[in-house]
């Protein structure tokens, strides 16, 4: 049920219609439609702390965060502060600031892989920029991705696995036809087997392995530890760029993105490119590509490898993410955010446990997933084994009592740092409600 202001008008129907008479579906992407779990999308009307209110006035606490970005939540003093007086100064000059060098100089004093990178406006513009780079730096075509990992929208990653073992595959979108994806080889997530196979076929053309190395595009699922240590040799062996896509995990499980849980576990670990968004715009349209120098220095102007953009470096994008990225080093700040977390996901547990509802759930920093399955998946075919209509029932009554998750069972969650341990009370309170109405 959709709530509905005093004077019984609900706005944001009202506005989903007119939305739809202009904007395809209603919605700038698609999964703000509410295609999966039905019912009518809220139009946001503005937001504060960890909490957004919609066209009805109806507060929710947000555990989306505008997918990301916000991990200090919505409006915080000091990066309102910087992107007015940054505004103040100019929105756009095609020209080379200082800021831009701070913020550079902020991202890779904290990822130890980078030693440059350069600035894009959106996730899927660095996803598409490393590839090209990786295939311009190697000089071979083929590139491996894997099932269920999301990597932006550029044609030669908009590819599904294809029949049988170690196949090419197919475009998972009209309009991009098959020989832009001939390229591009998809395998199962954390499947060591099918890796060495696909190596051992196709190493030596391989210019790029790109993956997530925790899949929040398939709702929350971690890379294992040997899956992760044989994509860095394989890559190392046959020489192919590994491509950590940190645009969700970025400054969002820890400070040194997920690649430094994995450099604990696998000495020596690291990427030769890292692609980042989200958290390093603090909510505005700024994301990156960085690696090696040998590597980056492929780029225009330098090297042969095309890459530009007008609005790449952007002054209040840039006052955005420099501003938050200062917070978030902070001491202290992940082990707070993690803390809040875990409240969190321990408590959905015990509650869908109370109530014999099938659960399992994980986080890491800032970032946390569950399933209504006995067991955490592995990879994409295990995570669609979740029981679409029952996630449904739990998104629309978390929904009706104030609580907006991701409106898809395949989306991550993200908890800010302005969750108070309230607002988690609010939330278990009403996961509590809605699992006794599931059993
Ligand atoms: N890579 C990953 C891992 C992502 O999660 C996303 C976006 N959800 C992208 C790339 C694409 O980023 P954008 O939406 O900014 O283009």
């Amino acid at each position: 049920t959709d709530s509905i202001d005093a004077a019984g008008a609900d706005r944001n129907a009202s506005l989903f219609a007119r939305a739809q008479r202009v904007i395809p579906g209603g919605v700038n992407s698609p999964v703000r439609a509410f295609r999966a779990v039905g019912g009518t999308p809220r139009f946001v009307a503005r937001a504060q702390g960890p909490y957004f209110w919609d066209a009805n006035g109806q507060r929710y606490i947000d555990y989306i965060g505008s997918w990301g970005p916000m991990i200090l939540g919505h409006g915080h003093p000091a990066v309102l502060e910087a992107v007015q007086k940054a505004a103040r100064d100019g929105f756009s000059f095609g020209a080379p600031t200082e800021r831009e060098i701070e913020l550079a100089e902020e991202i890779l004093a904290h990822l130890p892989s980078m030693e440059m990178l350069r600035l894009v406006s959106s996730g899927t513009e660095a996803g598409m920029s490393a590839l090209r780079l990786a295939r311009g730096a190697t000089g071979r075509s083929k590139i491996l991705k894997f099932e269920g990992c999301y990597h932006g929208h550029a044609d030669a990653l908009l590819v599904k696995a294809g029949s049988g073992l170690a196949t090419f595959g197919n475009p998972t979108s009209a309009g991009v036809p098959p020989e832009v994806v001939q390229h591009t080889l998809v395998l199962p997530y954390n499947d060591v087997a099918q890796l060495e196979q696909a190596f051992a076929e196709h190493g030596k053309e391989l210019a790029c392995v790109i993956l997530e190395p925790i899949a929040g595009n398939m709702n929350f699922v971690r890379a294992s530890i040997p899956f992760m240590r044989r994509c860095r040799e394989l890559c190392t062996q046959y020489g192919a760029l590994l491509i950590i896509d940190e645009v969700m995990t970025g400054f969002r499980v820890a400070l040194g993105g997920a690649q430094s849980l994995y450099a604990q576990a696998i000495p020596g670990f690291a990427p030769d490119l890292t692609v980042l968004g989200k958290v390093i715009g603090g909510g505005m349209p700024l994301a990156a590509f960085g690696g090696k120098r040998a590597v980056m220095e492929q780029l225009a102007p330098l090297g042969p490898v095309y890459q530009a953009g007008t609005l790449s470096g952007n002054p209040v994008a840039t006052a955005c993410g420099l501003a938050t990225l200062r917070e978030i080093a902070k001491p202290g700040f992940y082990d707070a955010l993690a803390q809040r977390t875990r409240s969190l996901v321990e408590g959905l547990e015990a509650a869908a446990a109370r109530h014999g509802v099938p659960f399992a759930a994980d986080c890491e920093g800032g970032m946390f997933g569950f399933f209504l399955l006995p067991e955490l998946p592995q990879n994409y075919q295990q995570v669609m084994h979740s029981d679409g209509a029952r996630f449904n029932r739990l998104f629309h009554g978390l929904l009706d009592r104030g609580v907006y998750i991701a409106p898809a069972l395949y989306e991550a969650g993200f908890v800010s740092a302005a969750h108070s341990e309230d607002d988690i009370a609010q939330t278990l309170a009403a996961a509590e409600a809605v699992f006794a109405s599931l059993r």
